[in-house]
């Protein structure tokens, strides 16, 4: 039974992946501080003998015992006001944490794949992003803090594939949504969808003319588990190119959940990018992946899931 590692298991993204590995009939190894994720996403997988749950934060040394065939690093902060609660564990575990974890990987002669995002992309210049494109990022701004980190993450994942010929993949994660997000995470689709539900007025930063493309969690997962399996080191844009105004956005929520609130602009915060929009022409052509669930099919499962959890 081949063996892995998912960091940040207890978050969102974490949790999805650990219940794709078992499904694939994995042994794997959950590990999280708990301090953004929640345990109650694990809890499925708790009577399982092919799952253990280590409570540990990878910013500090990671031991693992026995052999390990493949670490996904999932750990980290990822929603705005996350990282700017908690901006210096942010910079901890995308740098130190990934330090320690290729480390771990090295010595266990194991494969790893970083979760990267479409912020080291930053406010991006050109649109729709490729990954040859450098990106747009303020260092000293306030999401300096996770698209440095993950900017960091890469060049120390591509030293440790160059320099030790580790196996390392490197996906850049678009938008993602679906079950087990945080409502209070303070993301535009949790946020707005809560807000309809309590008939609350929906909050559109700026003018609402910003765009972002929402890719649903189970293409991402899809995505990502095809990435680890390939024999590509560079970076991989995954996400859903389906690009839409966040005005836009906020009418399909207020149609979707039946809600009469209206929507209000507030200040846009610092450094918003104004467009977002991946290319995923590497996908398609090294994994033959591209995304299958619709705007529509995916927004249906999350408002269900978010009905039962508020
Ligand atoms: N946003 C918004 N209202 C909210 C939360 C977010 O209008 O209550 C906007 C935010 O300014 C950004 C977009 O929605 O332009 C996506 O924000 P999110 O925090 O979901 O993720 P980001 O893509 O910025 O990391």
């Amino acid at each position: 039974m081949k063996r892995v590692l998912v960091t940040g298991a207890a978050g969102f993204l974490g949790s999805h992946l650990c219940d794709r590995f078992i499904a694939e009939g994995y042994h794997v190894i959950g590990m999280d501080n708990l301090i953004t994720g929640n345990i109650k996403n694990l809890e499925h997988l708790f009577p399982l003998k092919n799952f253990e749950f280590h409570h540990h934060d990878v910013s500090k040394f990671v031991h693992v015992a026995g052999n390990l065939d493949y670490i996904l690093h999932f750990a980290s902060p990822a929603s705005p006001i996350d990282y700017l609660k908690i901006p210096i564990q942010t910079l901890k575990v995308g740098s130190l944490g990934t330090h320690n974890l290729l480390g771990l990987a090295l010595a266990k002669n194991a494969r790893m794949l970083i979760a990267s995002t479409s912020e080291v992309y930053g406010d991006p210049l050109v649109h729709p992003q490729t990954e040859e494109y450098w990106g747009n990022v303020n260092p000293v701004g306030p999401r300096g803090v996770y698209d440095e980190a993950k900017r960091f993450q890469e060049a120390i994942t591509m030293a440790y594939h160059t320099y030790h010929h580790l196996e390392t993949r490197i996906v850049r994660i678009f938008n993602t949504y679906g079950p087990r997000m945080r409502l209070d995470d303070g993301r535009v689709l949790p946020a707005f969808i809560g807000q309809a539900l309590r008939g609350e007025d929906l909050t559109a930063f700026g003018d609402g003319s910003q765009t972002r493309s929402f890719c649903y969690v189970s293409d991402l997962v899809d995505g990502i588990y095809r990435l680890l399996l390939s024999d590509y080191a560079q970076p991989v844009n995954i996400g859903n190119p389906d690009e839409i105004t966040i005005n836009d956005f906020a009418q399909e929520i207020l149609k979707l959940t039946g809600s009469k609130s209206k929507v209000i602009y507030t200040p846009l915060p610092t450094d918003d990018p104004k467009q977002r929009r991946p290319d995923i022409t590497k996908a398609k052509e090294i994994l033959g992946w591209s995304p299958k669930v619709s705007r529509s099919e995916g927004l249906k499962l999350t408002l269900e899931y978010f009905k039962k959890v508020i």
